[in-house]
């Protein structure tokens, strides 16, 4: 019985709670830490893998020894080596874009997880619920949604805006049959969040930070300048209290946008997902369209600045992650995703066929046929071509984005992986 779902709500800890919470969430990044350097040790001293069994017994050694671990849950430490294992397990599977687990910084994300049959849920009233966790006791979270379903695995995180819990949760909801909805084909664009063939205007982004979130931001930020020269003029570089508090607050406001952007995305998907039968999207790599242009020293690239803009658009505008949503809500509302080859999309008549990049003179937002005469907004022409490849293939290419196996690798293939030449996105 495995998590098939997340479910994730705001938690309101006590003063007491928030204080052990955070002190747990850095002991949890420092045994991360730790873990991982004792790994790169032994592998590279004697060329032994180790693996969280071991590390296990080892950190049960350690909590009688050790304080700061000891306070630890231990099943949250369990299950942060496991998530170790799981991260080397990606590393090592050629399939999989992880790269190196990396160290977790201070001032990173902090998150606490537990194994499912550690916490215990009960519900107070219509909107809020508690949840029972190991030796923290009942914490207080906003119910926003059932959890509908059994959970599995419990993580507390805090980012810039306080305290989350989130649930994995078997539902064991099945999914459903063929909707037999109309095709399309959507062009995620740059100035154009979203154009769908099938509609006459694209679905755009609205502004995550209003004008005056806007302002407050870039003034934090001159602030945050000001202050970090002054630490460092003054302060030998240490960080006071002001600082830090500024620093929070634009957290504060950054986490706000990434909000904001992630419920656009996801309305997007789930929008597309359960009112069309086969959805076409590019096949792109967005780590190569966000290559920095910078080049090298001997060969400086060109358009340095108005590419890292583009690259901060694309960003912005998520094409990853709105695959990665498509790919899971088209299987849940009986949809198909296929993912079509992205050459000359934006250049290709979708009337004719003509492939000429005289047809869109100048990158406006204007497309039009240099033999036919076919006029179009260029993204929509784009969409529609899309959603014509997408016919072509019949939907045979049933979800044929890389769906990465999670399977774990046994251990003479890691050997011969990790011995083999790196693979060029491991890099
Ligand atoms: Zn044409």
């Amino acid at each position: 019985m495995k998590a098939d779902a997340g479910r994730k709500y705001r938690a309101y800890p006590t003063g007491d709670q928030g204080q052990v919470l955070t002190g747990w969430g850095h002991t949890a990044r420092a045994l991360w830490n730790v873990a991982l350097e004792q790994r790169v040790y032994l592998w590279e001293q004697r060329r032994y893998s180790l693996r969280s069994g071991e590390q296990c017994k080892q950190l049960t050694a350690a909590r009688t020894e050790l304080d700061w671990i000891g306070d630890l849950p231990a099943q949250t430490g369990q299950q942060i080596l496991r998530s170790l294992d799981h991260a080397y397990d990606n590393f090592w599977n050629p399939e999989h874009p992880a790269r190196f687990p990396a160290r977790k910084k201070r001032g990173h994300r902090l998150s606490i997880p537990f194994p499912g049959q550690a916490v215990e849920v009960r519900k107070l009233n219509r909107h809020w619920a508690e949840v029972r966790l190991p030796k923290l006791g009942w914490l207080r979270f906003r119910l926003s949604r059932a959890i509908g379903g059994t959970i599995r695995n419990a993580t507390l995180s805090r980012d810039g805006n306080g305290w989350h819990i989130s649930f994995g949760v078997h539902t064991g909801r099945k999914p459903d049959a063929p909707n037999g909805y109309a095709t399309c084909g959507v062009d995620f664009g740059v100035a154009a969040s979203a154009f769908v063939s099938t509609e006459t205007t694209p679905r755009l982004m609205p502004p995550s930070l209003t004008t005056k979130e806007k302002k407050r931001l870039k003034a934090l930020e001159q602030r945050k300048a000001r202050q970090i020269t002054y630490a460092k003029k003054h302060g030998g570089g240490k960080y006071g209290r002001r600082l830090r508090t500024t620093i929070a607050q634009i957290a504060s406001l950054t986490t706000r946008r990434g909000n904001r952007r992630r419920d656009f995305t996801h309305k997007l998907t789930t929008d597309l997902a359960k009112s069309h039968g086969l959805i076409g999207i590019e096949d792109l790599r967005v780590k190569n369209m966000t290559k920095s242009a910078k080049g090298t020293t001997k060969v400086p690239g060109k358009n340095v600045r108005a590419k890292a803009g583009l690259n901060r658009s694309i960003l912005d505008n998520t094409p990853g992650e709105r695959r990665r949503q498509l790919e899971y809500k088209a299987r849940m509302y009986g949809s198909v995703l296929v993912a079509v080859p992205p050459f000359h999309t934006s250049q290709t008549c979708a009337a004719c066929g003509q492939v000429d990049p005289e047809s869109r003179k100048g990158c406006g937002r204007l497309f039009a046929c240099t033999r036919c005469g076919h006029e179009d907004d260029a993204d929509h022409n784009a969409s529609v071509e899309i959603e014509a490849r997408t016919r072509r293939t019949g939907g045979s290419e049933i979800n044929s984005t890389r769906s990465i196996p999670r399977v774990r690798v046994p251990a003479t293939s890691r050997r011969r992986m990790r011995e083999a030449p790196k693979p060029a996105h491991a890099s």
